[in-house]
């Protein structure tokens, strides 16, 4: 069985390597590739959605011309399940995405693009503090006061709460001593009233300074046990 494994090659001696043809081929050459849909988009054929993960048969090359840091960009081809027009996009290094170029549009891009914007700005500013002092300066003191003025706002607020803390809890107890008070000289009231029913009703209309005597007891002395005007 050994003689079926070859594993040498005889080579004739006038064997020239350089002499056998090349395969050539195209650098522009398409592929067919088994792929899934980068992101969600919609046809602008049809308006069907293609969702992301959705699987197709498709074309890919590579894009000419192009190239980010040595990164080969590639371009690919997949059809509207719907339509079958042509939709393509390429691979992004730059932002490790992809970019639909043509036949569809993007969805949920929104997002991405005002976080791009907001990056782009941020760079911008940088560059900008990096060229010129004078304008980091500037910014700099523009912060500080702005800091300045957002701790002022936040004593101030902590102040108003805790001024409004402190009437709330002043309030409460106020209200309380108050009602209790009120409480107090409520049942006061409503004991010598019926102190003085009884007195009436058994000293008859006669003993009026007895009343008013209790009267001006109930003005001086509030705190004073209400029975025991009944025995003086
Ligand atoms: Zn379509």
């Amino acid at each position: 069985m050994s003689e079926r494994k070859v594993l040498n090659k005889y080579y004739p001696p006038d064997f020239d390597p350089s002499k056998i043809p090349r395969l050539r081929l195209p650098k522009d050459r398409q592929y067919t590739v088994r792929l899934m849909a980068p992101c969600n988009m919609k046809c602008t054929t049809c308006g069907e959605y293609i969702y992301k993960g959705k699987k197709f048969n498709a074309r890919k090359e590579t894009v000419q011309n192009e190239e980010y840091l040595g990164i080969k960009i590639f371009r690919f081809y997949i059809k509207c399940p719907r339509c079958l027009a042509e939709i393509t996009f390429k691979t992004d290094p730059e932002n490790a995405d992809y970019i639909v170029e043509h036949g569809a549009t993007r969805n949920f891009q929104a997002l991405k693009l005002a976080e791009e914007a907001a990056a782009k700005e941020a760079k911008e500013i940088e560059e900008e503090e990096k060229n010129n002092p004078m304008k980091l300066l500037e910014n700099r003191t523009q912060a500080s006061k702005q800091e300045m003025e957002l701790m002022e706002t936040l004593e101030e607020l902590k102040d108003l709460n805790q001024r409004h803390a402190k009437v709330d809890i002043n309030n409460l107890l106020t209200t309380r001593q108050i009602d209790k008070q009120q409480q107090l000289i409520d049942e006061i009231k409503r004991q010598e009233e019926e102190d003085e029913a009884v007195i009436r009703s058994v000293f008859g209309k006669s003993e009026g300074k007895t009343i008013k005597r209790i009267v001006e007891d109930e003005e001086e002395e509030v705190e004073e046990t209400p029975i025991m005007n009944y025995f003086l």
